[in-house]
């Protein structure tokens, strides 16, 4: 489909469609961010992005960041750079240094490691929690029930959590989960909502995502899955 590729008008297309639903939708929140998903597409793209007034990126792997982004950002300081993928502790230098946020915190070594760079590095970085809301074993993020835990230990370490992240199981009803993560943020007094990709940002936004994180439905779609 020749549309696909057309970033600048899929961007169109959904912010009119994240707007619709907001103004008509009973929970959902009052501005909705989209996250453009620029993963294994080139810098090129991001550009063509940016020229359409996109600001805000999410990137799946820090190297892969770093190569896309460093650069470009130097010219582009608007740029808001959102790590979406696992993040190993052993990367939390160079994770610090190149994202404004990073929505994948789940673990206790994983804070510690952030935290001890934020003590070196003078960057303002928040933070979202990935939380299982499937409780998958393969999947990354902490578990329902660990949440408070890690809640109490950021805080210890005065690292500034805004908000929670979640990707559905695929063979699931996502909106079970996006209104489990919105009860989880409510309880714990989070503002910010991750939640909701190409198939079901709708959806999301429906009930209260703040941040979309969307790839393929602006960018066209991946050449090899990661
Ligand atoms: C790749 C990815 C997305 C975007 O997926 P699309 O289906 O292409 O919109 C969103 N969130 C995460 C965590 C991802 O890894």
């Amino acid at each position: 489909m020749a549309s696909e590729c057309n970033i600048s008008s899929n961007l169109k297309e959904i912010k009119k469609s994240i707007e619709s639903i907001r103004q008509t939708g009973l929970i959902t929140s009052e501005e909705v961010i989209l996250v453009a998903v620029s993963k294994t597409k080139p810098v090129e793209a991001v550009i063509e992005a940016y020229e359409a007034g996109q600001r805000v990126f999410g990137e799946n792997k820090v190297q892969e960041a770093e190569a896309k982004f460093l650069d470009l950002r130097t010219g582009k300081k608007d740029i808001e750079l959102h790590l979406i993928g696992p993040l190993q502790s052993n990367k939390a230098k160079e994770a610090i240094q190149t994202f404004d946020v990073i929505q994948t915190l789940d673990r206790s070594k994983l804070v510690m490691a952030l935290s001890k760079e934020l003590k070196k590095q003078d960057r303002a970085v928040e933070f979202y929690i990935q939380v299982n809301t499937g409780e998958e074993p393969q999947k990354a993020g902490v578990l329902p029930s660990g949440l408070s835990d890690l809640l109490k230990l950021c805080k210890s370490e005065n690292l500034n959590v805004t908000g929670l992240m979640c990707i559905p199981p695929v063979d699931e009803e996502p909106s079970l989960h996006f209104s489990f993560l919105a009860k989880l943020a409510k309880e714990n007094g989070i503002p910010k909502l991750s939640m909701g990709m190409s198939s079901d940002y709708e959806l999301a936004v429906r009930f209260g995502a703040t941040h979309v994180r969307v790839g393929s439905g602006i960018f066209g779609a991946r050449n090899y899955p990661t």
